[in-house]
């Protein structure tokens, strides 16, 4: 058995996209997207230590469903960091992947793992390397690996990889749900019939519980209709959460996770335990939006 020298948990936030309009396509086909985007305190945990060679064990509800071979975003982080910093400045780990979130799931799930990856390996190798540089690592494992660095309320524009921050956003309580059905990101697009979508519209100067749905009234998930006819039971998750008292119900990144807002986490926990009770097999989360480095 390895010998593990200390260890230290990275928290993995989901990624809810408040707000997701497609607005062209690039000549090489990745799609064009001005999104809205919060992460939450629930996610996956990451936990890396030191040991005498590398290794990588999953647990959580969902670490069946995610591969343990080098596919795992995991691995590719870790290695994606190893070939940039050199094998002599980046000794064996012993990585563990607490995967509590649903997988292909629309909340990004295996980026956020790759960024938590990313930020942890960094600091346990004492890379010294900023922000900017492990971003441009995370956009060559996927397009939401930057945003996930950042976790923090932004609008990320472009192919997902350009991102402004939103200061002043007030914590807020949501309630995640799944209703146990996985669908394909790239099926989702391929079905769209338009692509040349209205950008989002200009976001309220302080955005709090009351201005935040406001504006997402005259905003879209252009994603939501074409997963809709893929999977009716998102469908049935957006209205269990109106039912449940959501004061703004909305499906996130490519489905089929829904997300419901809620003016504080007390009244999140209700609705989520309500949900629960009825849909027992469900995926069914009430958390909290991060805000700051504190969270
Ligand atoms: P997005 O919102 O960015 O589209 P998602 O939530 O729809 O992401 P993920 O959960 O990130 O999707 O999974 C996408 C694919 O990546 C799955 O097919 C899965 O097998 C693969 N994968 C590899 N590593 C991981 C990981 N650590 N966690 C989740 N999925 C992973």
């Amino acid at each position: 058995m390895d010998t593990e020298i200390g260890s230290r948990t990275w928290h993995a936030h989901a990624k809810i996209n408040l707000a997701l309009h497609v607005t062209g396509r690039r000549p090489d086909g990745y799609h064009l997207i001005e999104s809205l985007a919060v992460f939450t305190r629930f996610g996956d945990r990451v936990e890396i230590a030191l040991a005498d060679s590398d290794d990588f064990t999953v647990s959580g509800r969902y670490g069946p469903a995610v591969p343990l071979d080098t596919s795992n975003l995991v691995l590719k982080a870790r290695d994606a960091l190893r070939r940039e910093a050199g094998l002599e400045r980046t000794p064996p780990v012993a990585i563990r992947l607490e995967k509590n979130l649903p997988v292909a799931s629309g909340v990004g799930g295996g980026s956020s793992d790759a960024a938590a990856v990313l930020r942890g390996l960094a600091e346990t190798w004492a890379l010294n390397m900023d922000g900017a540089e492990l971003a441009w690592i995370g956009l060559s494992l996927g397009a939401d690996v930057p945003m996930c660095l950042a976790a923090k309320p932004l609008v990320a524009r472009g192919i997902g990889d350009e991102l402004s921050m939103v200061p002043d956003f007030s914590a807020l309580g949501l309630v995640l749900v799944n209703p146990g059905t996985a669908v394909s990101t790239a099926d989702v697009f391929a079905a769209l019939s338009r692509r040349d979508n209205e950008p989002l519209p200009p976001l309220p100067r302080s955005i709090d519980f009351h201005s935040l749905r406001n504006w997402l009234e005259i905003t879209r998930n252009d994603l939501e209709p074409a997963a809709l006819a893929m999977q009716p039971a998102i469908g049935r998750a957006l209205s269990w959460l109106n039912k449940a008292g959501s004061g703004f119900s909305r499906m996130s990144g490519s489905g089929a996770t829904c997300f419901g807002l809620f003016e504080t986490g007390n009244v999140a926990k209700r609705a989520a335990a309500d949900i629960r009770g009825r849909q027992p097999d469900w995926f069914v989360a009430a958390t909290r939006t991060v805000t700051s480095e504190a969270d």
